[in-house]
């Protein structure tokens, strides 16, 4: 199984990394595969163009067996609709089934996404919950796939929805951001490579 975490990046921290991590080991996935996406489609425009998120997130990832930095968003001119991305990793991957990470703040707004009924054909949902909160009311057809079973979800092909407890951490990269236009330290709440890169390039100084 491989896990499929798509994201702004704006920049990339440490409350996407260690959440990622603890479920990339406690499901024992082959590869985790951060995808940052070129033009979001849910949200206003990111402060930093797709190459220099890039770069953030190789810098995050590169020491972490088994995750990797994935550029196939970067690559397509259209908007990033993540069902796109689902599809060129299976044609990639074949034979492995992939795992969708999502945040619970995102999962909230899931029935909004482009074909998310294709979503749940090409993958498994596996929801970090996070500090903001949990959403409640699961529309039937998603509750119904709702799995308490590690095993179970990781053994099916695609269609499955776990929710998983990661240590919470309240970091957003808009909380980064606001940090550097303010001139107060971002350290601990990013890596130090992605700290210094964001010094070096004189990233967020200003909107
Ligand atoms: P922004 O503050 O700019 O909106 P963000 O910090 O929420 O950004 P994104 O790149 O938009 O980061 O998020 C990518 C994914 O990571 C989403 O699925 C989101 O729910 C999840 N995520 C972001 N921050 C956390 C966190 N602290 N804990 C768990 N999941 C998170």
């Amino acid at each position: 199984m491989i896990g499929v975490f798509g994201g702004t990046f704006d920049p990339i921290h440490l409350g996407h990394l260690r959440p990622v991590l603890e479920v990339h080991q406690a499901l024992q996935l082959e590869r985790t595969h951060f995808i940052p996406c070129r033009i979001p489609v849910h949200r206003t425009p990111p402060l930093a163009d797709a190459s220099t998120r890039l770069a953030m997130v190789r810098l995050a990832v590169e020491q972490v067996q088994g995750f990797v930095a994935d550029d196939r968003e970067l690559n397509r001119q259209s908007p990033s609709y993540m069902v796109d991305t689902l599809v060129s990793l299976q044609q990639d991957f074949p034979t492995d089934s992939l795992c969708l990470l999502l945040g619970a703040d995102a999962f909230a707004q899931f029935e909004q996404w482009k074909s998310w009924r294709r979503i749940l054909q090409l993958a498994n949902l596996l929801v970090m919950r996070r500090p903001s909160g949990m959403p409640l009311d699961l529309a039937e057809d998603l509750r119904a796939r709702v799995t308490a079973e590690q095993k179970v979800f990781r053994a099916s092909q695609a269609g499955r929805i776990l929710f998983f407890d990661v240590t919470l951490m309240d970091i957003s990269a808009t909380r980064v951001r606001q940090a550097v236009m303010e001139g107060k330290a971002i350290r601990y709440w990013v890596t130090d490579k992605v700290c210094e890169f964001i010094a070096d390039k004189k990233l967020y100084k200003s909107k």
